[in-house]
């Protein structure tokens, strides 16, 4: 996937990288390969990691046969988790974004 920089206005791919700030903390981002600039894709602690591999489990769940209520509820479970992952990147971001 090719992005513009918003610094050099250049095109460059984009290389997920992950580093992490403290332990436990893990830090998704990339920077562009042109001038350097970092852009933070997202923070994730053990919580959210958690969460990931709970939605994945559930879209899963998901792919197989089942009535329109059981995958409702699926669907209804997943943006829960979604909904509170994103409150918790959220809170990481203004943490560790400095
Ligand atoms: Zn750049």
């Amino acid at each position: 996937m090719n992005v513009q920089c918003d610094e050099c206005k250049i095109d460059f791919e984009v290389k997920p990288k992950l580093n992490k700030p403290v332990p436990g903390i893990e830090e998704h981002y990339f920077t562009c390969s042109h001038c350097g600039k970092k852009y933070i894709s997202y923070y994730t602690n053990k919580n959210i990691r958690r969460k990931q591999t709970e939605i994945r489990h559930l879209y899963s769940k998901l792919s197989k046969p089942k009535s329109n209520e059981q995958q409702q509820k699926l669907l209804e479970k997943i943006n829960n988790l979604k909904a509170a992952m994103k409150v918790e990147m959220d809170q990481l971001r203004s943490i560790y974004q400095g």
